[in-house]
């Protein structure tokens, strides 16, 4: 093995997800695959890949760089649509290869104008709406002068589609918000119609606006979390469950975080651990190193905190988490031996650490974590 720790993306978890969340829209709203953040963790070049060959035809990334990973893999297969930043000299590149990208300013639409009338072809643009997060999008009073730049070079634009988001569709807290924010955007697109616009796409809707305001769904969702096995908030997740007569999470998670166990040490009763005198062994003890540290997304807050699988058993940390190290243990576990593999995230036997235990003890939001995994630990496609 090369690797200190891997990382397993299942198939069948996907596969699964995608037809829940399938079954939640009405026949004809397109499902758009949102892989920003590296697919949350889960590789974009792996994940695409995967998510593909699970029939999902529409992805949504934030910038030009994962948009270009992405069509190294799936060249012209799959529509992609960058909903962020791209650069200037980015923009020839995005239209020769038929990329999407979402417009939120006039300069950027200009921009896109003169790189389109350069190539002689236009661009593939969304006009995305500024309705009340106040971070990114067109202001309503640019509405107007936006369709009509576009409406004065034809040959230079295709209108695919006109979005927002939503400012917290996971919280209740939020609901005024959101559909003021709704009512917000159908207003400017009116507007956009009433001066002669053709539009294809009207999408709005995250994973949670998919499963707390079905209104949102309009012809094509953005869903990113709930691909992953994950709902957007606890208050999502018990939203469901209060309407289900299945009483088990429908949503699956596809990511196993393993390792091997790297050293074993008996330890003397009285003696510390690790670094410092964070830990010191009450009684004797036997304790397994783990080539895996805060270096590769283990968060150092996890000291004395976290816990592993190791022969389906939980085996605690102990001590300092390191850059490239941390220490478990394994004292009351049958039959450690070297190499045996341990599960950071994930699933062994019967026994799940789950991205939730794990986050709320590094007080990180599952979104955070799972971006956070690094890109060098390698992503393996498991069934
Ligand atoms: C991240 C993002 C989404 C997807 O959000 P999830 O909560 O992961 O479903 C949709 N639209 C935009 C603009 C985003 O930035």
């Amino acid at each position: 093995m090369f690797y200190s720790s891997f990382i397993e993306i299942s198939r069948s978890a996907l596969a699964h997800n995608v037809s829940f969340i399938k079954a939640q829209l009405r026949p004809g709203t397109r499902f758009s695959s949102v892989i920003k953040g590296n697919a949350y963790g889960h590789g974009v070049e792996e994940f695409g890949e995967l998510a593909y060959t699970c029939g999902v035809d529409h992805f949504s990334v934030f910038s030009a760089d994962e948009a270009y990973r992405l069509h190294q893999v799936l060249p012209h297969k799959a529509t992609i649509l960058i909903m962020g930043y791209i650069d200037d000299e980015e923009l020839a590149w995005a239209i020769a290869n038929d990329i999407e990208f979402y417009v939120f300013s006039i300069d950027r639409l200009e921009a896109a104008g003169r790189a389109a009338r350069r190539l002689q072809k236009p661009a593939r643009i969304h006009l995305d709406l500024e309705t009340g997060m106040n971070r990114l999008g067109l202001e309503t009073r640019e509405v107007e002068r936006a369709a009509d730049l576009i409406l004065k070079q034809p040959d230079a634009f295709e209108v695919v589609g006109v979005s927002t988001h939503f400012a917290g569709a996971e919280s209740s807290e939020n609901h005024d918000r959101v559909t003021a924010q709704l009512k917000q955007y159908h207003l400017a697109v009116r507007t956009l119609k009433q001066k002669g616009l053709q539009i294809k796409t009207l999408h709005t809707a995250c994973s949670a606006a998919v499963m707390a305001y079905p209104e949102t769904h309009l012809d094509m969702v953005r869903v990113g979390i709930m691909q992953y096995g994950f709902w957007s908030s606890p208050e999502i997740y018990q939203r469901y469950m209060g309407t289900s007569t299945d009483r088990t999470d429908p949503l699956r998670r596809l990511i196993n975080w393993k390792s091997h166990v790297m050293s074993l040490k008996h330890i003397p009763a009285g003696e510390f651990i690790g670094y410092g005198k964070s830990f010191q062994a009450s009684s004797d003890m036997l304790v397994a190193a783990i080539p895996v540290g805060y270096a590769w997304g283990y968060s150092r807050s996890l000291s004395n905190q976290g816990e592993v699988l190791v022969r389906s058993h939980r085996a605690p940390v102990v001590g300092i988490v390191n850059m490239n190290v941390l220490m478990v243990d394994v004292t009351g576990i049958p039959g450690v031996t070297l190499k045996d593999e341990v599960v950071l995230l994930g699933k062994q036997g019967n026994e799940h650490i789950t991205v939730a235990s794990f986050a709320e003890l590094s007080t990180q939001l599952n979104y955070e974590l799972l971006t956070r995994l690094p890109m060098n630990i390698p992503r393996y496609i498991v069934d």
